[in-house]
Protein backbone atom coordinates (compact mmCIF):
# COMPACT_ATOMS: atom_id res chain seq x y z
CA UNK A 1 0.00 0.00 0.00
CA UNK A 2 1.38 3.36 -0.86
CA UNK A 3 1.13 6.54 0.98
CA UNK A 4 -1.05 8.02 -0.65
CA UNK A 5 -3.67 5.33 -0.53
CA UNK A 6 -3.13 5.09 3.19
CA UNK A 7 -3.90 8.72 3.72
CA UNK A 8 -7.51 7.65 1.76
CA UNK A 9 -8.22 4.72 3.77
CA UNK A 10 -7.37 6.79 7.17
CA UNK A 11 -10.13 9.12 6.24
CA UNK A 12 -12.70 5.85 5.34
CA UNK A 13 -16.32 6.46 7.24
CA UNK A 14 -19.91 5.07 5.95
CA UNK A 15 -19.85 2.35 3.77
CA UNK A 16 -16.60 2.35 2.72
CA UNK A 17 -15.15 2.42 6.56
CA UNK A 18 -17.77 -0.44 6.88
CA UNK A 19 -16.02 -2.32 4.30
CA UNK A 20 -12.56 -1.20 5.73
CA UNK A 21 -13.05 -2.99 9.21
CA UNK A 22 -14.90 -6.40 7.78
CA UNK A 23 -11.89 -6.81 5.60
CA UNK A 24 -9.21 -6.34 8.34
CA UNK A 25 -11.99 -8.55 10.65
CA UNK A 26 -11.34 -11.47 8.19
CA UNK A 27 -7.72 -11.58 8.11
CA UNK A 28 -7.39 -11.34 11.50
CA UNK A 29 -10.25 -14.40 11.83
CA UNK A 30 -8.21 -16.21 9.27
CA UNK A 31 -4.13 -15.54 10.42
CA UNK A 32 -4.86 -15.07 14.38
CA UNK A 33 -8.53 -16.82 14.99
CA UNK A 34 -11.64 -15.75 16.27
CA UNK A 35 -10.05 -15.37 20.63
CA UNK A 36 -9.45 -12.52 21.72
CA UNK A 37 -7.12 -12.36 24.56
CA UNK A 38 -7.89 -11.43 27.79
CA UNK A 39 -5.25 -9.76 29.94
CA UNK A 40 -5.15 -8.59 33.24
CA UNK A 41 -3.40 -5.48 33.64
CA UNK A 42 -1.89 -3.84 37.03
CA UNK A 43 -0.91 -0.54 36.97
CA UNK A 44 2.02 -1.36 39.64
CA UNK A 45 3.43 2.65 40.17
CA UNK A 46 2.46 6.02 38.82
CA UNK A 47 6.15 7.31 39.53
CA UNK A 48 7.35 8.68 36.35
CA UNK A 49 11.34 10.88 35.63
CA UNK A 50 9.65 11.89 32.52
CA UNK A 51 7.61 15.02 31.32
CA UNK A 52 5.57 13.72 28.10
CA UNK A 53 3.45 16.87 27.42
CA UNK A 54 0.28 14.85 27.26
CA UNK A 55 0.57 12.51 29.84
CA UNK A 56 -1.54 13.11 33.19
CA UNK A 57 1.33 11.03 35.29
CA UNK A 58 4.24 13.21 33.79
CA UNK A 59 6.85 14.32 36.76
CA UNK A 60 5.37 17.84 36.92
CA UNK A 61 2.39 17.49 38.20
CA UNK A 62 0.85 17.53 42.15
CA UNK A 63 -0.36 13.50 41.53
CA UNK A 64 -0.41 11.98 44.78
CA UNK A 65 2.76 9.09 43.96
CA UNK A 66 2.15 5.32 44.60
CA UNK A 67 3.88 1.93 44.04
CA UNK A 68 1.88 -1.11 44.91
CA UNK A 69 4.42 -3.36 47.17
CA UNK A 70 5.70 -6.38 46.05
CA UNK A 71 3.06 -8.81 47.94
CA UNK A 72 0.07 -6.95 46.97
CA UNK A 73 0.99 -7.23 43.01
CA UNK A 74 1.42 -10.78 43.39
CA UNK A 75 -1.52 -11.16 45.22
CA UNK A 76 -3.01 -9.60 42.65
CA UNK A 77 -1.69 -11.88 39.67
CA UNK A 78 -1.97 -15.13 41.78
CA UNK A 79 -5.69 -14.03 42.29
CA UNK A 80 -6.04 -13.65 38.20
CA UNK A 81 -4.26 -16.72 38.07
CA UNK A 82 -6.98 -18.53 40.16
CA UNK A 83 -9.59 -17.20 38.09
CA UNK A 84 -8.38 -18.64 34.98
CA UNK A 85 -5.68 -15.67 33.23
CA UNK A 86 -3.15 -17.00 32.29
CA UNK A 87 -1.45 -13.94 30.39
CA UNK A 88 -0.44 -10.36 32.72
CA UNK A 89 0.53 -7.08 31.96
CA UNK A 90 2.66 -4.79 34.50
CA UNK A 91 2.29 -1.48 33.50
CA UNK A 92 4.43 1.93 35.47
CA UNK A 93 5.90 5.20 35.03
CA UNK A 94 9.20 5.19 33.72
CA UNK A 95 11.67 4.94 36.71
CA UNK A 96 15.58 3.99 35.51
CA UNK A 97 16.95 2.84 39.06
CA UNK A 98 18.33 0.09 40.78
CA UNK A 99 15.34 -0.70 43.52
CA UNK A 100 12.74 -0.64 40.73
CA UNK A 101 14.87 -2.89 38.61
CA UNK A 102 15.00 -5.12 41.21
CA UNK A 103 11.67 -4.86 42.53
CA UNK A 104 10.14 -5.91 38.67
CA UNK A 105 12.91 -8.62 38.76
CA UNK A 106 11.41 -10.04 42.18
CA UNK A 107 7.63 -9.54 41.26
CA UNK A 108 8.46 -11.38 37.90
CA UNK A 109 10.79 -14.18 39.84
CA UNK A 110 8.09 -14.64 42.28
CA UNK A 111 5.05 -14.71 39.81
CA UNK A 112 7.24 -17.23 37.65
CA UNK A 113 7.94 -19.57 40.51
CA UNK A 114 4.02 -19.37 42.00
CA UNK A 115 2.23 -20.02 38.93
CA UNK A 116 4.96 -23.14 37.56
CA UNK A 117 5.95 -20.50 35.11
CA UNK A 118 2.38 -20.85 33.61
CA UNK A 119 1.31 -16.91 33.39
CA UNK A 120 2.83 -15.25 30.71
CA UNK A 121 3.57 -11.34 31.46
CA UNK A 122 4.03 -8.03 29.29
CA UNK A 123 5.37 -5.31 30.51
CA UNK A 124 5.27 -1.48 30.08
CA UNK A 125 8.07 0.53 32.34
CA UNK A 126 9.29 2.84 29.57
CA UNK A 127 13.08 3.25 28.15
CA UNK A 128 15.17 1.10 30.33
CA UNK A 129 19.10 0.27 30.09
CA UNK A 130 20.09 -2.83 28.01
CA UNK A 131 21.51 -4.57 31.09
CA UNK A 132 17.65 -3.82 33.00
CA UNK A 133 16.15 -5.30 29.90
CA UNK A 134 17.83 -8.59 30.52
CA UNK A 135 17.70 -8.58 34.22
CA UNK A 136 13.64 -8.28 34.00
CA UNK A 137 13.77 -11.39 30.84
CA UNK A 138 15.92 -13.41 32.65
CA UNK A 139 13.65 -12.91 35.66
CA UNK A 140 10.32 -13.82 33.59
CA UNK A 141 9.09 -11.35 31.40
CA UNK A 142 7.78 -12.52 27.89
CA UNK A 143 6.30 -9.25 26.34
CA UNK A 144 7.31 -5.99 26.14
CA UNK A 145 5.12 -2.65 24.66
CA UNK A 146 7.40 0.24 24.58
CA UNK A 147 5.29 3.38 22.34
CA UNK A 148 7.26 5.62 19.96
CA UNK A 149 3.79 7.52 19.75
CA UNK A 150 5.20 9.08 16.25
CA UNK A 151 7.50 8.05 13.99
CA UNK A 152 7.94 12.11 12.63
CA UNK A 153 10.72 13.35 15.25
CA UNK A 154 9.38 16.92 14.99
CA UNK A 155 6.09 15.90 16.13
CA UNK A 156 8.11 14.13 18.96
CA UNK A 157 9.29 16.77 20.11
CA UNK A 158 6.30 18.90 19.76
CA UNK A 159 4.84 16.29 22.51
CA UNK A 160 8.19 15.66 24.84
CA UNK A 161 11.10 18.05 25.98
CA UNK A 162 13.62 18.76 23.46
CA UNK A 163 16.44 17.01 26.07
CA UNK A 164 18.37 13.80 26.40
CA UNK A 165 15.88 12.21 28.78
CA UNK A 166 13.14 11.97 26.32
CA UNK A 167 15.50 11.37 23.12
CA UNK A 168 13.31 9.69 19.92
CA UNK A 169 17.02 7.32 18.90
CA UNK A 170 16.93 6.35 22.38
CA UNK A 171 13.48 5.09 22.21
CA UNK A 172 14.21 3.29 19.03
CA UNK A 173 17.50 2.01 20.51
CA UNK A 174 15.48 0.30 23.69
CA UNK A 175 12.50 -1.31 21.25
CA UNK A 176 16.38 -2.90 19.30
CA UNK A 177 17.93 -4.06 22.42
CA UNK A 178 13.77 -5.88 23.49
CA UNK A 179 14.14 -7.69 19.70
CA UNK A 180 18.22 -8.76 20.55
CA UNK A 181 17.13 -9.97 24.37
CA UNK A 182 14.04 -12.29 22.20
CA UNK A 183 11.25 -10.34 24.25
CA UNK A 184 8.03 -10.33 21.69
CA UNK A 185 8.13 -6.26 20.72
CA UNK A 186 5.53 -4.16 20.63
CA UNK A 187 5.40 -0.70 20.15
CA UNK A 188 2.65 1.78 18.64
CA UNK A 189 1.46 5.05 18.17
CA UNK A 190 -1.05 8.02 19.90
CA UNK A 191 -3.40 9.43 17.51
CA UNK A 192 -5.31 12.69 16.81
CA UNK A 193 -3.27 14.72 19.78
CA UNK A 194 -2.21 18.53 17.95
CA UNK A 195 -0.47 19.12 14.95
CA UNK A 196 -0.41 15.91 13.88
CA UNK A 197 -1.62 15.73 10.26
CA UNK A 198 -3.22 12.35 8.37
CA UNK A 199 0.18 12.42 6.14
CA UNK A 200 1.90 11.67 9.42
CA UNK A 201 -0.74 8.97 10.75
CA UNK A 202 0.24 7.37 7.12
CA UNK A 203 3.67 7.07 7.72
CA UNK A 204 3.68 6.34 11.31
CA UNK A 205 1.31 3.21 9.85
CA UNK A 206 4.59 2.15 7.31
CA UNK A 207 6.96 2.82 9.89
CA UNK A 208 5.27 0.83 12.61
CA UNK A 209 5.36 -1.96 9.96
CA UNK A 210 9.44 -1.50 8.96
CA UNK A 211 9.82 -2.50 12.72
CA UNK A 212 8.72 -6.40 12.18
CA UNK A 213 6.70 -5.45 15.80
CA UNK A 214 4.66 -8.43 17.26
CA UNK A 215 2.19 -6.68 18.93
CA UNK A 216 0.87 -2.73 18.50
CA UNK A 217 -0.71 -1.15 20.90
CA UNK A 218 -2.07 2.82 19.88
CA UNK A 219 -4.98 4.65 20.81
CA UNK A 220 -6.52 8.17 21.29
CA UNK A 221 -5.00 11.29 22.09
CA UNK A 222 -7.20 12.32 25.26
CA UNK A 223 -6.31 15.83 26.10
CA UNK A 224 -5.70 16.59 30.19
CA UNK A 225 -6.32 19.53 31.46
CA UNK A 226 -3.42 19.60 33.86
CA UNK A 227 -1.01 18.87 30.46
CA UNK A 228 0.97 21.09 28.27
CA UNK A 229 -0.72 20.11 25.21
CA UNK A 230 -4.27 20.67 26.41
CA UNK A 231 -3.74 24.52 25.06
CA UNK A 232 -4.46 23.53 21.79
CA UNK A 233 -8.09 22.80 21.10
CA UNK A 234 -8.48 25.03 18.28
CA UNK A 235 -5.85 22.32 16.15
CA UNK A 236 -7.79 19.39 17.90
CA UNK A 237 -9.52 16.75 16.22
CA UNK A 238 -13.02 15.98 17.11
CA UNK A 239 -13.46 13.00 19.80
CA UNK A 240 -15.41 11.41 16.70
CA UNK A 241 -12.74 12.06 14.52
CA UNK A 242 -10.00 10.67 16.55
CA UNK A 243 -12.04 7.29 17.35
CA UNK A 244 -12.75 7.06 13.57
CA UNK A 245 -8.88 7.62 12.98
CA UNK A 246 -7.56 4.96 15.23
CA UNK A 247 -10.35 2.31 13.76
CA UNK A 248 -8.87 2.60 10.83
CA UNK A 249 -5.53 2.72 11.86
CA UNK A 250 -5.96 -0.74 13.39
CA UNK A 251 -7.10 -1.91 10.42
CA UNK A 252 -4.59 -1.02 8.07
CA UNK A 253 -2.41 -2.03 10.82
CA UNK A 254 -4.14 -5.60 11.12
CA UNK A 255 -4.33 -5.56 6.88
CA UNK A 256 -0.03 -5.12 6.80
CA UNK A 257 0.76 -7.10 9.52
CA UNK A 258 -1.37 -9.89 9.99
CA UNK A 259 0.08 -12.05 11.88
CA UNK A 260 0.41 -9.71 15.06
CA UNK A 261 -1.09 -9.08 18.20
CA UNK A 262 -3.42 -5.48 18.33
CA UNK A 263 -4.36 -4.30 21.48
CA UNK A 264 -8.29 -2.69 22.14
CA UNK A 265 -6.94 0.24 23.89
CA UNK A 266 -8.74 1.56 26.91
CA UNK A 267 -8.35 4.96 25.86
CA UNK A 268 -11.31 4.02 23.26
CA UNK A 269 -13.69 3.44 25.11
CA UNK A 270 -13.43 7.33 26.81
CA UNK A 271 -14.01 8.53 22.93
CA UNK A 272 -17.28 6.30 22.77
CA UNK A 273 -18.82 3.63 24.86
CA UNK A 274 -18.68 1.21 22.11
CA UNK A 275 -14.90 2.11 21.22
CA UNK A 276 -13.41 -1.33 22.61
CA UNK A 277 -15.77 -3.46 21.25
CA UNK A 278 -15.84 -1.30 17.68
CA UNK A 279 -11.34 -1.94 17.38
CA UNK A 280 -12.29 -5.84 18.30
CA UNK A 281 -14.59 -5.54 15.38
CA UNK A 282 -11.72 -3.94 13.24
CA UNK A 283 -9.17 -6.03 13.65
CA UNK A 284 -7.97 -5.64 17.42
CA UNK A 285 -7.07 -9.29 19.34
CA UNK A 286 -6.17 -8.31 22.68
CA UNK A 287 -8.04 -6.70 25.45
CA UNK A 288 -7.32 -5.78 28.57
CA UNK A 289 -8.81 -6.11 32.05
CA UNK A 290 -7.60 -3.70 34.81
CA UNK A 291 -7.35 -5.46 38.29
CA UNK A 292 -5.33 -2.22 39.89
CA UNK A 293 -7.41 -1.76 43.08
CA UNK A 294 -9.84 0.63 42.67
CA UNK A 295 -8.63 3.02 45.85
CA UNK A 296 -5.42 3.32 43.46
CA UNK A 297 -7.15 3.14 39.83
CA UNK A 298 -7.91 6.97 40.23
CA UNK A 299 -4.33 7.58 40.40
CA UNK A 300 -3.12 6.15 37.53
CA UNK A 301 -4.68 9.47 36.03
CA UNK A 302 -3.43 9.22 32.21
CA UNK A 303 -6.54 11.01 30.89
CA UNK A 304 -9.59 11.99 32.11
CA UNK A 305 -12.10 9.24 32.15
CA UNK A 306 -10.35 6.69 32.15
CA UNK A 307 -11.46 5.19 35.12
CA UNK A 308 -14.97 5.48 34.75
CA UNK A 309 -15.46 2.77 32.08
CA UNK A 310 -18.07 0.38 31.92
CA UNK A 311 -17.36 -2.93 30.29
CA UNK A 312 -18.95 -2.86 27.19
CA UNK A 313 -17.80 -5.90 24.52
CA UNK A 314 -20.81 -8.43 23.75
CA UNK A 315 -20.67 -10.95 21.10
CA UNK A 316 -16.88 -11.60 21.42
CA UNK A 317 -15.30 -14.78 21.84
CA UNK A 318 -12.98 -14.21 25.19
CA UNK A 319 -10.00 -16.20 26.05
CA UNK A 320 -8.62 -15.79 29.06
CA UNK A 321 -6.72 -19.24 30.00
CA UNK A 322 -4.37 -18.55 26.69
CA UNK A 323 -0.92 -17.28 27.23
CA UNK A 324 -1.98 -15.29 23.89
CA UNK A 325 1.60 -15.20 22.74
CA UNK A 326 2.21 -13.30 19.47
CA UNK A 327 2.02 -15.55 16.25
CA UNK A 328 4.31 -13.77 15.02
CA UNK A 329 7.02 -13.80 17.07
CA UNK A 330 6.05 -18.13 17.28
CA UNK A 331 6.98 -17.78 13.81
CA UNK A 332 9.93 -15.47 13.57
CA UNK A 333 11.31 -17.91 16.43
CA UNK A 334 10.70 -21.25 14.54
CA UNK A 335 8.13 -22.14 17.81
CA UNK A 336 5.39 -23.28 14.87
S1 LIG B 1 3.87 8.82 28.77
FE1 LIG B 1 5.00 7.34 30.00
S2 LIG B 1 7.08 8.18 30.14
FE2 LIG B 1 5.75 9.85 29.47
S3 LIG B 1 5.17 10.91 31.36
FE3 LIG B 1 3.56 9.39 30.93
S4 LIG B 1 4.14 7.55 32.04
FE4 LIG B 1 5.93 8.90 31.95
Amino acid sequence: MQLHDLENLLLSKGSQQHLLHQKADAIKRQSVGKNIYNRALIEVSNICHKNCYYCGIRKNTDLLRYQLSKELVVDLALNAYENGFRSLVLQSGEIQSSPFTHYIASILKEIAIRTRQNMHVTLSCGEQTRQTLQEWKQSGAHRYLLRIETSNIGLYHKIHPCDQLHAFEQRLETLKHLKELNYQVGSGILIGFPFQTIKDLAKDILFLKSLDLDMIGLGPYIEHPDTPLWNHPSILFSKPERLDLTLNTISLLRILCCDINIASATALEVMAPHGRSAALSAGANVFMTNLTPDMIKSQYDLYPGKNSMALNTPNFFFCINDWGDSLHYLKRNNQI
